[in-house]
């Protein structure tokens, strides 16, 4: 097994994302559709229980966003998937595994804005604010963690430990 210690078990991840669920429920109001737009592949598993805490109508779109290689940010965003349906007038929740440094997200948010969407907000399971270097507004964080690399719950290292069911430190093979 690899060496990652939990920094957070699955019943703190349900637990926290069951919370969520419902705040979001509570900003949009009872009966709006929620566009979720999960950005691959890290937010994915994160996405799957989140929606199934929200009550009400929710749509799903995917976009897919590469800004990472190894361990260090390579500072450039690149589209590798762009979503299947307009979200002009839509209001859409952009589903976030982790915010860093802030600069996928700033782009994301810049470039949604253009298309017009009736409301645009963020919710990211996890925040490590003290790496920011883009300032980015995110609505709903689900854990603000320290300045260390963690997997699982969805989060890789150059494809690995996505499935494992706990975020864990990576601390090396
Ligand atoms: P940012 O643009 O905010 O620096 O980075 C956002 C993306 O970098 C995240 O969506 C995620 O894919 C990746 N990332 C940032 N920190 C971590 C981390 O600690 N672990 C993993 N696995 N990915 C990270």
């Amino acid at each position: 097994m690899p060496k990652t210690p939990a920094l957070l078990d699955e019943t703190t991840l349900q637990t926290r994302i069951a919370e969520l669920g419902k705040e979001i429920r509570e900003v949009y109001g009872e009966d709006t559709p929620i566009t979720c737009i999960g950005v691959l592949k890290g937010s994915i598993i994160f996405l799957s229980d989140l929606v199934r805490c929200i009550d009400g109508p929710v749509e799903l779109e995917f976009l897919g966003v590469s800004s990472y290689r190894g361990t260090e940010s390579t500072g450039e965003v690149r589209i590798t998937h762009d979503l299947h349906n307009s979200i002009a007038g839509k209001h859409v929740l952009v589903v976030e595994d982790i915010v860093d440094t802030g600069l996928t997200l700033s782009y994301l948010r810049d470039m949604l804005e253009v298309r017009e969407p009736a409301s645009l907000r963020v919710v990211a399971l996890l925040d490590k604010p003290s790496r920011r270097t883009s300032p980015v507004q995110v609505e709903f964080i689900g854990f603000e963690i320290p300045d260390a690399f963690v997997v699982g719950y969805g989060l890789d290292l150059d494809e690995r430990y996505r499935n494992l069911p706990y975020v864990g430190i990576y601390q090396g093979d």
